[in-house]
């Protein structure tokens, strides 16, 4: 009874940070609100409120199924996000710039990260990238599965294909106008030529360790230290297919976690859920209101709380105040 008080006032009192989900892209299919508590889908935002969660990255996927128009299929996702924000000004605001993720946490507020995932959204433009910065984009997964303008997605694994010469440009210019480079999905060479490329941390926001589930969405070792030695942070994922082959659940979760500490220390590690991505989810962890149980779990396991602290979003929260710019004025780009 007494632990069970001491995990959750270590989970409360703690950043957690969900670096993604796509439930911008279920919302109005699911014909539900951000603002609302619903029993469909994974995540909204008094779901991320009970479950503890600070900061939630939300993608704009991109998806093959707008292969015609990539660029108009982002800015209609755009656009749901702030109406969604304006629709709920009381229970979330959105992130420009680093203060505003420590002034929404203090108000009890969901902080909320706009990302896009699927690098075909530029539409091959280096104008593009910008313009999605001033509209309030603050990170990129480079690619999808599948092959576009930037690199080869994990399905081209075959071909060796890496980033092209536009996507070395773009991860170039995020690291300038200061958006969180991201390499889920990405193809094993595009992973490496990202590494060399980027001058500052890269993260995978949703993947998880080969070593102990072979999927080809999660990481080799070599990568998750690599990754680590930029100072980023791989967000690990709920999607049973990328936590075990025959059992997975939360406690199959913990050994990666468990794993990559082993491998390249805490400082790499936090959470990236797939909410909403993906139609099954480990068991124990139904919806964002789950989360507490990540906290429980690894106090069980031995991390000190200063190690939970990190991994629940402390990692995730350096390399955003290390990659995002102190000032929200996009005119100074
Ligand atoms: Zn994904």
């Amino acid at each position: 009874m007494e632990n069970t008080a001491l995990y959750s006032d270590i989970h409360f009192s703690s950043p957690v940070v969900d670096a993604h989900c796509d439930t911008l892209t279920v919302l109005r299919k699911q014909n539900r609100r951000l603002g609302q508590k619903s029993g469909a889908g994974h995540v909204d935002l008094p779901r991320l409120l009970s479950g503890g969660v600070n900061l939630q990255f939300f993608a704009a996927f991109v998806g093959p199924d707008y292969r015609d128009d990539p660029l108009a299929r982002a800015l209609e996702i755009f656009d749901l996000f702030f109406e969604e924000m304006n629709a709920c000004a009381d229970l979330a605001e959105p992130v420009f710039a680093y203060p505003d993720i420590e002034r929404a946490i203090s108000r009890g507020k969901v902080a909320a990260l706009l990302t896009v995932e699927g690098g075909e959204a530029l539409a091959g433009r280096l104008e593009v990238l910008r313009m999605f910065y001033r509209l309030g984009v603050r990170g990129l997964t480079l690619t999808w599965n599948g092959r576009n303008e930037l690199a080869d997605g994990v399905s081209e694994s075959g071909t060796g294909g890496g980033l092209t010469g536009f996507g070395a440009a773009v991860v170039r210019e995020m690291n300038r106008l200061g958006m969180v480079v991201d390499v889920s999905h990405i193809s094993p060479r595009g992973f490496w030529d990202v590494i060399r490329e980027s001058a500052g941390p890269v993260i995978a926001s949703h993947s998880n360790c080969r070593a102990l589930c072979d999927h080809p969405r999660n990481l080799e070792d070599d990568q998750i230290r690599a990754l680590a030695d930029t100072g980023g942070v791989v967000g690990l994922c709920f999607y049973p297919d990328f936590v075990h082959r025959e059992a997975p659940s939360l406690d199959s979760w913990l050994d990666h976690v468990e794993y990559v500490a082993g491998l390249a220390g805490v400082r790499c590690i936090g959470i990236g859920s797939d909410f909403d991505g993906i139609e099954s989810v480990i068991p124990e962890m139904a919806d964002a209101t789950r989360l507490p149980l990540v906290t429980e779990g690894l106090l069980k396991r031995g991390f000190s709380p200063e190690e939970v602290r990190m991994i629940l979003g402390g990692n995730f929260l350096r390399v955003l105040s290390q990659v995002l710019r102190d000032d929200k004025k996009a005119s100074t780009i």
